[in-house]
């Protein structure tokens, strides 16, 4: 693994908002939500309150959990996606991912996977066959800006990402950059996601610009002295230039943040579009078998699009 070294307490910034930083941010409750086979996952966004953080416009938690029959852990047939990209970061087990470009990849902890559906990918997801006993991992929806979300699909797999180190606290930047490093994985807009291995106290350097996300995967921590339970999310607008996270020991937290989209982007099943007739095409599509392609070698159905029925997205 790449290693940098970095003392992240040099000259750390004051809060640029006066008072007490923390009434300014906000705790948000994630959703269960059920995945493929049954696997029970928790959704940190969109909330209703709150749709995205930055580019970042969905993030799914899901185990730990231990694993008896790979269909009842990670197990999700074909279905498609649109101007987004899936950002999928384990904590434990494995996962295999195919899709309709030909790519085939296991993924494992420490290692990242990126697809980016530009215009249209389809792909399945699931526990393989030789698998550990745990699953535990993270994935996350980037939303592709305009100028690029007709892109061709891409699929990309980082084996190495840059480890930001210092007293008690690791620091692994797997997209965008940030917290003193930099994903080799390609983002499309100014962003950060990071997953942090904390013990003890340890301060983030912000971009005042931005706004950013965090989201507890096993232990309670503190975000500026507040207490953040796993299946909480906390939300801190633009305009802070810090961030102090504590644990009381080892604990893991993600982070994620970014410029502010500025964009209005709407999200429907496993599409990210602009308007309510664009996603209806994709619907109509994917359920007849266009534009998405094929995925080869994944033992179980394609999911059905839910047609909107008069919805008004
Ligand atoms: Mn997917």
């Amino acid at each position: 693994m790449t290693r940098i070294s970095e003392d992240l307490h040099d000259e750390v910034p004051e809060p640029m908002i006066g008072g007490n930083p923390c009434t300014e941010l906000e705790w948000y409750e994630s959703r269960k939500s059920t995945l493929g086979g049954g696997l029970t996952i928790r959704r940190a966004l969109p909330l209703r309150e709150l749709r995205m953080v930055g580019a970042w416009c969905f993030l799914d938690h899901f185990g730990p959990l231990s694993v008896q029959e790979r269909e009842e852990a990670m197990w999700v047939g074909a279905h498609p996606h649109t101007g987004l990209q899936t950002v999928t970061w384990l904590l434990d087990g494995e996962v295999m991912h195919r899709d309709s470009i030909g790519s085939e990849q296991m993924i494992r902890p420490g290692q990242l996977n990126v697809m980016t559906s530009g215009h249209g990918i389809s792909h399945t997801e699931e526990t393989p066959v030789e698998h550990s006993e745990h699953l535990h991992g993270l994935q996350f929806w980037v939303a592709l800006p305009h100028s690029v979300r007709d892109m061709e699909p891409a699929f990309e797999h980082h084996a190495q990402l840059p480890v930001v180190e210092s007293d008690n606290t690791n620091i692994h930047v797997f997209f965008g950059k940030g917290f003193g490093g930099e994903s080799p994985a390609t983002a499309h807009s100014p962003m950060v996601g990071a997953d942090i291995e904390l013990n003890g106290t340890t301060t983030l350097t912000l971009d005042p610009t931005w706004e950013y996300g965090v989201v507890t995967v096993e232990d309670p921590i503190k975000v500026n002295g507040r207490t953040l339970s796993p299946g909480q999310f906390s939300y801190t607008p633009p305009g802070f230039n810090m961030m102090e996270l504590s644990s009381e020991g080892p604990a893991r937290v993600a982070v994620i943040g970014g410029e502010p989209f500025g964009e209005k982007i709407l999200l429907w099943w496993n599409f990210v579009g602009r308007s309510q007739e664009e996603i209806v095409e994709f619907t109509k599509e994917w359920n007849s078998g266009d534009r998405f392609g094929e995925v080869e070698g994944f033992p179980g159905d394609r999911l059905v699009a839910p047609e909107l029925r008069g919805v008004r997205l």
